[in-house]
């Protein structure tokens, strides 16, 4: 620790600061549902490096895959017939893709999006959702919201984030930032300022504050308006994508967006992300390459570990397995949670899901996740951790397809001796 911190900006896992963790952990390996320590600790692992290991730590399909393609030398974007053979592969299991390009991450991903909205539509501005994330440019990152704003402790440098100063809540020069799950708001917003608007961009699953699904009719009704208006609609498929089935939650929920963003999953965390969309607004990056560019775009290995995790996705179908991995652990941990009298809130699809401290039994938008009880889930992360189970420090948990039952009956009994102390 004492050596990270004087060359690490952050010392070392801004999690464990963020959230006052007591360790500060180092690990050397992982493998399958697990992470090992540098003292030899095993930890069962549900954040699963922020969610893209979707077949556990190191899967040797994967591994294999990564160490042939490694082995031809580095080839990237527009120079090897894999890109080809990804793009097709994608373009078969995505409703809404046709044409796409890769990038590196989610966030590049997202800033693609957002110039081919602008240039199909010739305006300018994006209607996005309080809590929803979007990577970390300066444009979309947590500040943008005035309550998130307050939740990431940007007030102590205002000056990183300039536009939101001064602004009416919610607004600032490129966005519109409305609640979630609130369609006649969204209505009424574009009823007024629909001209102005090149994209709506959505989580499809509210993922990154709390695990909140989209009210009925929700995702839909987006579509409709974005059709009825001319406005692009962008469904940021970072987390869901191939999480919530091999199509994203575009083919789980029948709604096809305009362009969507993967990155994560599709790849088991290997640095690619897709930005796949419709014909008549990928083709216009043909048009003006600037729209999108990047040295290291589709590198053979990383294009191999997406090729390879794709093939074992396809081959082994986990996701109904998945889903049901995590609806028993949802069900196990609230029934732990009330034996103990603590008012727990588990919510979210299964695949991943959201545990808080709050007596409200449905999150229906971001102001009702800053009600919970931030103190009593760091305890309860904290403690959980010290018995070996690693979940993400904002209470979301990851189920992957190599976790077992056996191994998710062990959280809960775990969950069920932490909070006996609470
Ligand atoms: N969008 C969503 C929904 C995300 O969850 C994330 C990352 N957590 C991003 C975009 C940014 O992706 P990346 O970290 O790969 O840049």
């Amino acid at each position: 620790l004492e050596r990270a911190k004087k060359v690490l900006a952050s010392g070392v896992s801004s999690e464990f600061r963020k959230y006052n963790h007591p360790h500060a952990l180092f690990y050397t390996h992982g493998a399958g549902s697990k992470i090992y320590d540098v003292d030899g600790n095993a930890y069962l692992d549900f954040t699963l490096s922020q969610g893209p290991l979707i077949l556990g730590h190191s899967h040797p399909e994967v591994m294999q895959a990564i160490s042939e393609y490694s082995a031809q030398g580095q080839l990237f974007a527009g120079q090897h017939i894999r890109e080809v053979e990804l793009a097709e592969k994608l373009n078969e299991l995505i409703p809404s893709a046709e044409l796409m390009r890769f990038c590196l991450d989610g966030s590049e991903a997202v800033q693609t999006a957002f110039r081919v909205a602008r240039a199909k539509t010739g305006k300018n501005k994006f209607l996005r959702f309080e809590g929803h994330y979007h990577g970390w440019m300066d444009n979309v990152c947590w500040g943008l919201s005035a309550p998130s704003l307050e939740a990431m402790g940007s007030r102590e440098h205002p000056n990183v984030f300039p536009w939101t100063q001064g602004l009416p809540q919610g607004v600032d020069n490129d966005f519109i930032v409305l609640p979630w799950n609130d369609l006649e708001l969204v209505r009424k917003t574009l009823s007024e300022r629909a001209s102005e608007i090149a994209a709506i961009i959505t989580e499809p699953i509210m993922c990154n504050n709390g695990c909140i699904e989209p009210a009925p009719g929700f995702l839909l009704g987006l579509r409709e308006l974005c059709d009825e208006y001319g406005i692009t609609l962008i469904f940021d498929e970072v987390i869901t994508g191939f999480r919530i089935s091999l199509g994203g939650a575009q083919k789980y929920f029948g709604v096809t967006p305009d362009l969507s963003i993967f990155a994560k999953a599709i790849a088991s965390g290997y640095a690619i992300s897709a930005i796949v969309g419709k014909y008549e607004w990928m083709q216009l990056i043909e048009n003006a390459t600037v729209i999108h560019a990047g040295t290291m775009n589709a590198g053979n290995p990383t294009v191999a570990a997406a090729l390879a995790t794709i093939t074992v996705l396809e081959k082994e179908q986990p996701h109904q397995r998945m889903f049901a991995l995590g609806k028993r652990l949802m069900e196990g941990l609230q029934q732990a949670a009330q034996k103990h009298g603590q008012s727990m809130l588990v919510e979210g699809p299964g695949p991943m899901f959201a545990i808080s401290f709050t007596s409200l039994t449905k999150t229906q938008d971001y102001r009702d996740t800053l009600k919970a009880d931030k103190a009593k889930l760091n305890k309860f992360i904290s403690a959980m951790h010290e018995e070996g189970i690693r979940i993400i420090g904002r209470g979301l948990w990851y189920i992957s397809a190599v976790h077992t039952e056996e191994e998710v009956d062990h959280a809960i009994r775990t969950a069920d001796k932490v909070l006996k102390s609470f």
